[in-house]
């Protein structure tokens, strides 16, 4: 498979003709090869959108239409579900079933964002100045620079295409340069569709060489970026040249806090979903579990004996559980942080290495892992590890649980585990979370807006406020009786 850039509406070779092995990690071989994208391709893709822009074809069609186009994108994802998924799994290892789902959403985050794109006709408001009218409008920001990280590789894409284009915006993609395949077959639907040249435009290639360029770059208004917190300040810092707008979708270390009255059986299958689902790799994984001292033995107990029997495997196969994680470096990162929570001090109750199977060799598999005896101070605790590691601290009450779980810089998600809804309400308006769940962990959906508090970043996508987050706002004044001020003499 041969993957290429789209630039104003054509299929294209990088200029420096640099490629990239894309490879499976369920067992490294090679997938496809990549367009290495390069400052020179990102700026040809800059002045495309620049130019679809201000050409003010796409702006000035009617929401309507576009909104049809953004509805069209999902009818076509919803008829491709099978080969996007297929392409998912191969690229991430995730689980077939997982990557359906995903496929699924996506589709969906199109429906709701092509049925929002005409519904917003502005506002009048009442002058207070006589003879006058003042209406509030939203117009597109203009061209959008969209940089996703490797986990959800085209569901993250699609909560910014989808937004932008019902907008009225035009865009440059950056996909992970490690999982580029879904998003490049997402781009074709777009062609066949007839999304008009330069609107979209998609360049491969590394954060250096096209992440860097596009958040530097004066002609692009707005940076959207979703992935780690440190790339998140670099963003922040370039973004600066021109004061362009950014979104930053950040990283997460959030917590899940376990009542003595939640259903237990219910709270430990859920905890247990909360960290391991997609090995972690997840932004809002609940990867610090804080459970009611009077049941934490027995909650770890039976978290440890259902941990060591995930199922571990190839992604098609539908036995499996759970997948890979993405790269050897990763891997190699979730196996520093096991050391480190050694030296911390905290007890390792289960995993914390490679699984033995013959079979699982080639990938870069790593057990789902426990430490127990965790506190507040240690590393394991307060970064994101981004892997299957889960950290267990006890508390007495529900206040010395609130003060734990918003003791990190993070503020992305998390949950609480109660039958008593007074005690619910109380714990999920104290978190300083962008989300909270109750009784429950990981739902999210296209009408709900998604991100974080603190440093897990600010703006948000989904939900009506995702839409906006794509628009300037503009404030239209009309004096209906012109007469001369009379100020000066
Ligand atoms: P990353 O920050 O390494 O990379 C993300 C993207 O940024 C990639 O496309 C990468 O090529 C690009 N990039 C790298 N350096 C850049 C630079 N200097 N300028 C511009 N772009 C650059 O993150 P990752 O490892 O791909 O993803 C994992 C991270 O993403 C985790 O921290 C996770 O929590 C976060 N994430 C957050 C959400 C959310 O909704 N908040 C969702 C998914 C993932």
């Amino acid at each position: 498979m041969q993957l290429h850039n789209y630039i104003d509406g054509q299929w294209v070779e990088a200029i420096k003709k640099g490629q990239r092995e894309i490879i499976n990690p369920f067992n490294q071989e090679i997938i496809a090869s990549a367009a290495e994208g390069t400052k020179e391709d990102t700026e040809k893709a800059i002045a495309a959108a620049r130019r679809a822009f201000d050409n003010g074809e796409w702006v000035n069609t009617p929401a309507s239409e576009r909104g049809e186009i953004v509805r069209q994108i999902g009818e076509k994802i919803q008829a491709n579900v099978e080969e996007l998924a297929r392409l998912e799994t191969l690229d991430t290892g995730k689980t077939i079933e997982e990557s359906r789902g995903d496929m699924n959403d996506i589709a969906n985050v199109f429906f709701y964002f092509a049925g929002l794109a005409d519904k917003d006709g502005g506002e009048l408001i009442e002058s207070p100045i006589p003879d006058s009218t003042s209406k509030v409008v939203r117009e597109p920001i203009g061209v959008c620079g969209q940089i996703t990280p490797w986990n959800y590789p085209l569901l993250q894409a699609a909560w910014k295409l989808a937004p932008a284009l019902a907008a009225g915006n035009t865009l440059i993609m950056k996909p992970s340069e490690i999982t580029p395949l879904t998003t490049v077959k997402v781009f074709e639907l777009f062609e066949e569709i007839g999304v008009p040249a330069g609107v979209a435009n998609l360049v491969l290639g590394t954060g250096a060489e096209v992440g860097a360029p596009l958040s530097e770059s004066t002609d692009v208004d707005l940076v959207s970026f979703t992935g780690g917190i440190e790339t998140g300040k670099t963003i922040m810092r370039s973004a600066s040249v021109n004061v362009k707008k950014i979104a930053l979708e950040l990283g997460g270390k959030n917590p899940n806090i376990v009542f003595t009255d939640a259903d237990f059986d219910t709270a430990v299958d859920q905890a247990l979903n909360a960290v391991y689902f997609h090995g972690g790799q997840v932004c809002s994984a609940g990867s610090r579990l804080l459970v009611e001292e009077s049941i934490h033995d027995q909650f770890v107990e039976e978290l440890v004996k259902r941990a060591s029997r995930i199922k571990l495997g190839n992604g098609f196969d539908e036995a499996t559980e759970s997948g890979p994680l993405i790269s050897q470096e990763h891997r190699a990162k979730v196996e520093r942080y096991i050391d480190i929570g050694l030296e911390e001090g905290a007890t390792l109750a289960v995993g914390g290495k490679r699984p033995n199977d013959a079979e699982l060799q080639d990938g870069f598999f790593f057990l789902p892992t426990i430490f127990t005896n965790c506190t507040a101070d240690m590393r394991i605790v307060q970064e994101e590890i981004f892997g299957p590691v889960l950290t267990v601290e006890a508390f007495r009450t529900a206040d010395e649980a609130i003060e734990k779980a918003n003791d990190t810089i993070y503020g992305l998600a998390g949950a609480v585990f109660t039958n008593d809804i007074d005690k619910a309400e109380y714990v999920s308006r104290k978190l300083r979370m962008g989300t909270v769940w109750i009784n429950d962990f990981h739902p999210y959906f296209a009408q709900a807006p998604w991100g974080g508090y603190k440093q897990s970043g600010f703006g948000r996508e989904l939900g009506k406020i995702g839409l906006e987050e794509y628009t300037e706002v503009k404030h239209v004044f009309r004096n209906t009786n012109p007469q001369p001020v009379g100020w000066f003499n």
